[in-house]
């Protein structure tokens, strides 16, 4: 089994300021991006697990040292850090995407190939300057006991990059590029044909059997499967809603939270979204 940790840096917008675009945008909302989609293509080759070490709710910028502590108690196999990157704080010209590797490169030969791996593809899939394969001494890279690599995108404050990044379908492409480098390095195995189409398109999840008569309502309408969230962690799906409760511990390209503080508050949020 190999294990990969992904690391979405900093936090959404309710926690505590981390890099920013001139016009505000959170850099977590773009890392968060590029690791959704990063996670959910490695899920079509064999002998994976996966671990998020950011909160992926975006609501608390988890401490370096806890993502860290988490990705070596887990003993992870390679960890990927995914970020974007910040000059002045004022849109300018400067732009391209690169990955770090903890310093002094030669001293970390797996970091390195991990990084040559993925780099090229993840340039190709920006379509921005190729900044090329650096070292530095980072947290994220000094203080875990596995190969692990920091990317940065693009720039935030980058007048051409930011165009990249607010396109869903460019962050896509860098969470898949990331998930092909990983694949290549590890030399992993795609699926076969019959597990892959195991995949759910769309599903409904509950958490407490109370939420099961919205999540009925939810079903017929979207004409999409309820699924206890125990079984959904051991599937593979593209969009979820959830029904009371939390997202921890699923993952997929979209979700959509519907949770209140109770099963009422909770209820509400399912009307109103059926009045979308
Ligand atoms: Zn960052």
């Amino acid at each position: 089994m190999v294990k990969i940790v992904w690391d979405a840096g900093h936090g959404g917008s309710n926690s505590t300021p981390g890099k920013r675009t001139p016009d505000g945008e959170y850099e977590w909302t773009f890392n968060d991006k590029v690791v959704r989609a990063g996670m959910l293509f490695l899920r079509n080759y064999e002998n994976i697990d996966q671990l998020r070490v950011d909160d992926a709710t975006g609501k608390t910028d988890v401490p370096l040292n806890v993502r860290t502590n988490r990705a070596n108690a887990y003993n992870a196999d390679i960890y990927i850090s995914v970020h974007h990157n910040a000059l002045q704080g004022e849109y300018g010209p400067h732009s391209g995407t690169e990955t770090f590797v903890m310093t002094p490169a030669s001293e970390n030969p797996e970091s390195l190939r991990l990084a040559n791996a993925i780099h090229p593809k993840l340039v190709q899939a920006m379509g921005l300057k190729n900044r090329g394969v650096k070292a530095e001494n980072f947290h994220v890279l000094r203080e875990t006991n596995m190969p692990a690599i920091l990317t940065e995108g693009g720039f935030m404050d980058s007048s051409v990059d930011i165009v990249k990044m607010r396109d869903d379908a460019v962050l896509k492409q860098a969470g898949e590029a990331i998930a092909k480098g990983i694949a290549e390095y590890f030399g992993l195995r795609l699926m076969q044909q019959e597990q892959q189409e195991d995949m759910v398109e769309k599903a409904i999840v509950i958490n407490s059997i109370y939420d099961y008569p919205w999540a009925e309502i939810l079903s017929i309408r979207l004409k999409a499967p309820i699924y206890p969230k125990k079984v959904l962690k051991e599937k593979r799906t593209k969009e979820l809603i959830i029904v009371g409760g939390t997202s921890v511990g699923l993952e997929a390209a979209k979700i959509t939270l519907l949770s209140g503080k109770d099963r009422f508050e909770t209820a509400a949020k399912v009307q109103r979204f059926l009045k979308q």
